[in-house]
Formats: structure tokens, sequence, C-alpha cells
């Protein structure tokens, strides 16, 4: 094998069909089934948007993974892009909207400011506060996690890539030649090896010396009153007080699905309480109810998730610090998934050598001290 993958979820997925795409025999290995439920990667929907509030920096790499999308789409006939416009609200100066608002000006993105009686007048489920405003992109939307794992392993087994299932790598190692990873099964050799951990990212990346904090979240659908005022409707993603941001989606099969961001309790994959319980289900509702008066009519159901935060909420790309074979993906911190094909693109570049694509932001020394 020229390159092993280790993880299958969002990113493993991308990066295992790049490099077969390129012409790299590679081997793929997940410890659970294809499409899972028990990493980061499900749910149903996340949200992609190009303004980005969390930093201008990230904004050419999505202005690229929106072209890859339609790629992908097509080229397995698999719809994981779904572009419903997206609107950022919160108060002028708060970083959901003044962040976003600074991105749009430095890339010059399209896009258009409402006061909240625009906001109100124009998406009459939100309620914001008179002195909130909103940041509208067209382009927003979200896409399929489900779609887009299936969508890559299909992309990637076509073009060759041999992938393993239910076969968890229990300890990787490097030399001279190549790396060794052994699993629950057996143990394989290669000449360089890509690590998109995830949650995992403390067990299989110790050597990093990375903190990473695993965080419990929850995802919550509801069914509305009036189903069809949530079928055309935006993303959004809303900060209240003391920058609280709280987003949600269009209607889905007729649930709509909302969530906060970040404030989880910290766990690990084995440690996560993956029951919701009735309280939590409680406090969402009537947080939404102040907020969207015609969403919560009737909880459907909920199902954890798992953000892998670094200290910045930057994420880390690079090749490994230490061990010149191998490149790591992880701490994609709760916002990782819209630049799933991207990432894959970055991967395959890094193992072939080094990319065009700015990534400075990921370089794990900003975390580590040894920059
Ligand atoms: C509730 C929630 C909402 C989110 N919302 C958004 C959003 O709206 N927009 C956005 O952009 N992002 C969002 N994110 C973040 C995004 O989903 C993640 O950044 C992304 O899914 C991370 O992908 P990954 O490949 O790193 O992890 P995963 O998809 O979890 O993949 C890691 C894989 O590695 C495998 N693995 C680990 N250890 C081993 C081992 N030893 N052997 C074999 N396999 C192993 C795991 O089983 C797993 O399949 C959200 C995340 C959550 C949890």
């Amino acid at each position: 094998m020229d390159t092993i993958v280790i993880g299958l979820g969002g990113m493993g997925s991308a990066a295992a069909y790049r490099l077969a795409q390129r012409g790299h025999s590679v081997l793929g290995i997940e410890q659970f089934s294809p499409v899972h439920n028990l990493g980061s990667s499900h749910g149903g929907s996340r949200i992609t948007r190009q303004a980005y509030f969390e930093d201008p920096a990230y904004v050419p790499l999505l202005l690229h993974a929106h072209e890859l999308w339609e790629g992908i789409e097509r080229d397995s006939g698999i719809d994981v892009f779904h572009r419903c416009g997206g609107i950022m609200i919160g108060e002028p100066d708060s970083r959901t909207v003044a962040g976003s608002l600074l991105s749009a000006q430095k890339w010059d993105l399209p896009h258009e400011l409402l006061d909240a009686a625009e906001i109100r007048a124009r998406f009459p489920t939100m309620r914001p506060a008179d002195g909130d405003i909103g940041l509208y992109e067209a382009g927003a939307g979200f896409v399929v996690p489900e779609s887009s794992v299936a969508a890559h392993l299909k992309l990637a087994e076509r073009a060759g890539a041999e992938l393993h299932f239910e076969e968890k790598v229990l300890r990787w190692s490097t030399s001279s030649s190549g790396v060794r990873v052994e699993t629950s099964h057996g143990t394989y050799e290669a000449a360089q090896l890509v690590i998109c951990p995830g949650a995992w990212a403390p067990e299989l990346l110790a050597e990093l010396g990375i903190e990473f904090t695993i965080e419990r979240q929850v995802q919550y659908w509801f069914a509305p009153s009036d189903v069809s005022a949530f079928q055309r409707h935006p993303i959004y993603i809303w900060e209240g007080d003391a920058g609280r941001q709280f987003y949600g989606f269009p209607a889905v099969d007729g649930s709509v699905k909302v969530a906060f961001f970040r404030g989880g309790q910290t766990c690990t994959p084995e440690t996560i309480d993956r029951t919701v319980h009735a309280e939590e289900i409680a406090a969402m509702t009537e947080f939404v109810r102040a907020r969207m008066p015609s969403l919560p009519v009737e909880f459907q159901r909920a199902a954890t998730c798992m953000y892998t935060n670094t200290a910045d909420e930057h994420f880390v790309i690079a090749r490994h610090p230490s061990r010149d074979r191998v490149v790591v993906a992880c701490g994609f911190s709760g916002h990782g998934f819209k630049f799933v094909p991207v990432v894959g693109e970055i991967l395959a570049d890094l193992v072939e050598g080094g990319t065009a694509h700015p990534i400075a932001l990921f370089d794990p020394a900003r975390l580590t001290g040894a920059r």
C-alpha cells in the first residue's frame, strides 16, 4: 500500500477518496460500520456558510469547498448540499454578526444586512430582539453528513481504495522505511499514514502533545405547528446572552433540528452519556419557544454527538511534527464538516509533499508552544 487512512468518518472518507482518485493504492481502516452514528458525523445536517465569523482565513477554503460538493454529488449521484440561504443573528458587535461581516467584506462575499423588523418580516418564524441585526447569505445552507460519508466511501471504492470496517487500530508506528499499523485483525505496512481520528484523537495522537477537549453535544428535533413555514427556511446561528449561540435548520421530512453551539459537558468516547434527559429537552423547548414560538410544538427525538476542541477552536491539519511519514487532521472543534471535501484534497496534497491551500492557521505548533 502507498497510504493507510485511519478513521473513515467525515474527513477520512474524503482523504481516502482523493488519494485513490490520484492513483495511490489506499487502505482505509474504520473501527465501526460505514456511516455510523457514534462519532461526530451524523444527525442529518451540518451548516455551511462562507462569511465565516471564526476567522477570514477560512474563507478561501470555503469558496473551494462549495465548488467541490458539486463534483462529489455529480460523481456519486448522491445529494449532499442544500443551498437554502443562511442568516447570522445577534447584536451588531456580537462575534456572530461582526465576525461574519468582517469575512464578507474582506472577501467581497454577497450578503445583506437586515434589522430586527426586516428579519421578522422576511422570516416570520423568528423573533429577534429589537437591537439584533442579521447578516443574510444566499449561498449558505446545509450538507448531510451521512450522505457525504456515503458518497466519499462510494467514490473511494470505485477509485480502487480497499476499505475495512469493524476493525480497530490498536497502535501505529513509523520507521525509516515506512509505517506499520496494528489492528484488531492484523498488521499492515505502507509508505505513509493519514490519521483522521475525530474524538479518538487523544488516544491515537497523544504524541502530538495537544490538549483536546471532547465535548458532548445534543441535537434536538421538533415538529412545528405549521411545517410549511419551515420548509423554505434559512439555516441560522443566533447569538444571545453571554455570547451563547443557538442554531437550526429548515424542516427535513417534517422535522426541524435545533442545537446549541458549544457549552456541552466534557467527556470521552467511552464516557459520553448518550441518553438525552427530560430536563435537557424541557430547557431547549423553553429556550426555542422564546425565540421561535411556532416551533417546539412536539418534541420528536434527540441525539448526542462529540466535538473535538482545541484550545483556540481552530483545526489541526499538518504533517506530524515528529513523524514525517504521517499526516494528521483533527481538532475540528465543532465546525469542521463544511470543509470535508477541501480537507480531503489538502490531506492528499500533504501526502504528496505539500499543499497550495492556505493552512497556516492549522499548524499544531501554535498549540504546543513549539512556535
Ligand atoms: C452536534 C454536532 C453539530 C455539528 N454541526 C456542525 C455544523 O453545523 N457545521 C460544521 O461545519 N460542522 C459541524 N460539526 C462538526 C463536524 O461534524 C465535525 O467537525 C466533523 O464531523 C469531524 O469529522 P472527523 O472525520 O474528524 O470525525 P468523525 O467523522 O467522527 O470520524 C473519525 C473516525 O475515526 C474512527 N476511528 C477513531 N479511532 C479509531 C481507531 N482506533 N481505529 C479505527 N477507526 C477509528 C471513528 O470511528 C470515526 O469514524 C458538528 C458536530 C456535532 C457533533
